[in-house]
C-alpha cells in the first residue's frame, strides 16, 4: 500500500522527511542507536529495551544494569544458552577490569588470550620482562600485537607501539605500589578472556576491514565552554572600518545607546547589531536584537 502525500511547499517536504528519519533511522527501516561515534557516523547498533533508543554501549550504566538483570532472568529461565551468557559475563568482567586499570594499572589480570600465538608474541617482545611490567600495559601490548600482527598486519604500527607508545604507557603507570597483596587468591573472580581462535574467524567480522579514520574534533567558537554568552570577538581592520561607517551614518540614533554601553566590547556589539539590522531589514531576528538594545536604553 502506498500513501500519497501532498506537500504545501519544498520546506514542508523537507521538514516532513526530517521528522520521518527520526522515527525510522536505519537504512533498512529498523531502529538503530544513532549516537555519534568516533568516526563521526551514527552508531548502527540495535537499541536495548531499557536504553531509551540507545544501544548497550551508549545507554549508560543504569540501563546496562537493567539489561544484565533481564538477560540473567532469561538465562535462568533457559531462554538463552549458557555459552551466550558466559560470553556476555566475560565481556562485562573484562570491561570492569579495564575500568579498574584506569586507577591502578598494576592490578593483575588480562582481557585477551592469544592462544597459539602467545609464543610468537613472546618472541616478538623477547627483550621485555613481561612480569615486571604493569599488567594493564602487557594487556594493551597483547591487543596491539593481535591488531597489528594477526588481524591486520601493519609492521609500522607495531614498531611504533614497541618503540614509542610502550615506554610512554609504562611511565604513565608509575612504579608498582608497595604494601599491596597482589596474590592470585584475592582475585578469584578473575575475568575470562577473549581467545584469538574464538573470534575474528567469521566472515562477517569487521576485523577484516581496514580501520576507519576518526572524525576530526569539533572546533567550537571561543567562549563555548564558559557559562553565559560568548565574549565579543575583537574586530579586524576591515570590520572596524565598516563599523565606523555605520557609526558616522547613524550618530544621532546611536549617541545615547553608545554612551550607555560601557567598554569597547559592548560598543562593538551595539554597532554590529545595527549593521546586521541595516544589512537585512527583513530579518526578524536581527530586527529584534536591535529593538532590544533601543528599548534597554529607553528604560533607563
Ligand atoms: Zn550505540
Amino acid at each position: 500500500m502506498s500513501i500519497h502525500l501532498q506537500f504545501q511547499s519544498k520546506q514542508h517536504e523537507a521538514s516532513f522527511s526530517l521528522g520521518a528519519k527520526k522515527t525510522q533511522r536505519g537504512a533498512s527501516g529498523a531502529a538503530i542507536c544513532g549516537a555519534r561515534t568516533r568516526n563521526g557516523a551514527a552508531c548502527q547498533n540495535i537499541p536495548i529495551k531499557e536504553g531509551s533508543n540507545r544501544c548497550l554501549s551508549h545507554a549508560g550504566p543504569k540501563a546496562a544494569n537493567a539489561f544484565r538483570e533481564r538477560k540473567k532472568r532469561a538465562f535462568e529461565g533457559g531462554r538463552i544458552s549458557a555459552a551466550e551468557w558466559n560470553r556476555a559475563e566475560a565481556r562485562r568482567a573484562a570491561n570492569r577490569l579495564g575500568d579498574q586499570w584506569k586507577t591502578n594499572p598494576w592490578l593483575p589480570g588480562s582481557t585477551i588470550d592469544l592462544g597459539e600465538q602467545e609464543r610468537n608474541f613472546r618472541d616478538a617482545v623477547s627483550g621485555l620482562a613481561l612480569d615486571a611490567l604493569p599488567p594493564a600495559v602487557v594487556d594493551w601490548l597483547r591487543w596491539r600485537y593481535r591488531r597489528t600482527q594477526i588481524d591486520r598486519p601493519n609492521s609500522a604500527s607495531w614498531y611504533k607501539a614497541l618503540t614509542q607508545d610502550l615506554q610512554r604507557r609504562i611511565e604513565l603507570a608509575g612504579p608498582r605500589p608497595t604494601g599491596t597483596d597482589y596474590s592470585e587468591h584475592k582475585f578469584a573472580s578473575a575475568p575470562r578472556t577473549w581467545a584469538v581462535s574464538e573470534t575474528g574467524t567469521t566472515s562477517s567480522s569487521r576485523r577484516e576491514l581496514p580501520d576507519t579514520p576518526r572524525a576530526p574534533k569539533i572546533v567550537r567558537g571561543k567562549g563555548y565552554t564558559r557559562p553565559g554568552r560568548p565574549r565579543t570577538q575583537p574586530a579586524d581592520e576591515n570590520e572596524f572600518d565598516d563599523l565606523m561607517r555605520v557609526y558616522r551614518q547613524n550618530t544621532a540614533v546611536l549617541e545615547q545607546i553608545m554612551s550607555a554601553a560601557r567598554g569597547e566590547a559592548k560598543q562593538l556589539a551595539v554597532l554590529r547589531t545595527l549593521r546586521d539590522y541595516l544589512a537585512r531589514p527583513a530579518d526578524v531576528e536581527a530586527c529584534k536584537r536591535w529593538l532590544e538594545l533601543v528599548e534597554a536604553v529607553q528604560v533607563r
